[in-house]
């Protein structure tokens, strides 16, 4: 077996770490920041204390972002630092603020909108401006990964962008910044975390780095995520739910991710089903389909490294946690008609579908989406 492992990232973690921005950006040598931001940090003035405490080195703020970002965000995020000439970009939210910031960061070095990257035909851009990244959830991972997810909202289109560039140069990962997070975001980005683990370690691109982070991270998420979202100031919960989101990015930054996140994408566009819970919806159903052709035995392995009997019995598990906190387990409140799960169905038939150790056939899809709706 051959493979490679890489993580450019310098990660630097711990509660406080955010009070390191300074010196951070000093050390770029860069004079021109923009802080890229989401309205909520605007609000609660943590914005405007990173721009006072950078003696004047981010010269602007842009915080136009919202969930799952458009490419006319990201091309605004892109005016705002021709404007002002800036010449580094510092991101501080949650995964849609992060990828955001990455995009702009790589298109502002060109000359063509976003949303031209979208269909994946035209070469993303070699270089971008340097990039210090600040997760305010543990969830995404974004801050140490090199995939970017943006959406076009008038075509109804959601698509992950992947480039060593989007690797952003620092993350600051600060648990303390989490403890904010409302208890519905602190499960649903959760789940994302433990999406992104599973699909790391059961895809097809599998590697042992990325299986030994990903074992690490499913732990994690087992034994924190409840008491994080029962709890939003225990320390310990939030420590080890941000330590999960960094392992479960490193474990998926290179595999990729599979099945559950190629259905999260219509579900997220479609419906509006917040992303770590569209992954959620799926992820125990297709450990039950891949766990029927687990010739190797690595889906058995897992589910006994991480603390169960086999896959059946982690599949359940996942069921259980999804429940008790608070996530979707079905689509029963949709509606859906026939016509629409063939439309969930085609737009799940995405490239990282073929990731998955199974393969799935838009049939397999079609029951699945019907057996939840
Ligand atoms: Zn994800």
């Amino acid at each position: 077996m051959n493979w490679h492992y890489r993580q450019p990232v310098t990660i630097h973690f711990g509660n406080g770490t955010i009070t390191r921005l300074k010196d951070e950006i000093r050390q770029t040598g860069k004079k021109r920041g923009i802080l890229v931001t989401s309205p909520s940090f605007e609000k609660n003035g943590l914005a405007a204390r990173l721009v006072t405490d950078s003696d004047g080195t981010l010269v602007t703020t842009y915080s136009g972002i919202s969930p799952n970002p458009d490419i006319r965000e990201c091309d605004a995020c892109i005016k705002t630092i021709r404007e002002n000439a800036c010449d580094l970009v510092v991101a501080l939210g949650g995964g849609s603020v992060l990828d955001c910031a990455k995009a702009a960061a790589l298109f502002c070095t060109a000359t063509l909108p976003a949303g031209d990257y979208l269909d994946r035909k035209i070469p993303l851009p070699p270089d971008r401006l340097p990039l210090i990244a600040i997760p305010t959830t543990a969830g995404t991972g974004s801050e140490i990964t090199r995939v970017a997810v943006l959406s076009d909202h008038e075509k109804g289109i959601k698509t992950p962008l992947d480039t060593p560039a989007f690797y952003p140069d620092t993350a600051l990962v600060d648990p303390k910044l989490t403890w904010t997070v409302p208890r519905h975001i602190t499960a649903c980005t959760g789940m994302d975390v433990l999406c992104h683990a599973i699909e790391a370690y059961w895809n097809i691109h599998h590697q042992p780095v990325c299986d030994a982070l990903a074992i690490h991270a499913i732990r994690l998420v087992f034994r924190y995520l409840e008491t994080a979202c029962e709890e939003p100031s225990n320390p310990l919960a939030r420590e080890k739910m941000a330590e999960a989101s960094v392992t479960a990015g490193m474990a998926f930054s290179l595999p990729g991710t599979t099945s559950a996140h190629a259905c999260s994408y219509p579900l997220t566009s479609h419906l509006g089903i917040p992303h770590g819970e569209a992954c959620g919806l799926t992820i125990d159903h297709f450990m039950r389909i891949n766990a029927t052709a687990d010739t190797d035995g690595r889906l058995n392995e897992l589910a006994r490294a991480t603390g169960f009997s086999d896959p059946g019995n982690m599949a359940d598990a996942i069921a259980e946690l999804k429940y008790r906190t608070g996530l979707k387990t079905g689509l029963t409140r949709y509606g859906l008609t026939d016509t629409d799960l063939h439309r969930l169905v085609s737009a799940s038939l995405v490239p990282n579908l073929k990731n998955n150790p199974v393969p799935i056939t838009a049939a397999m899809l079609y029951d699945l989406y019907a057996s939840l709706r």
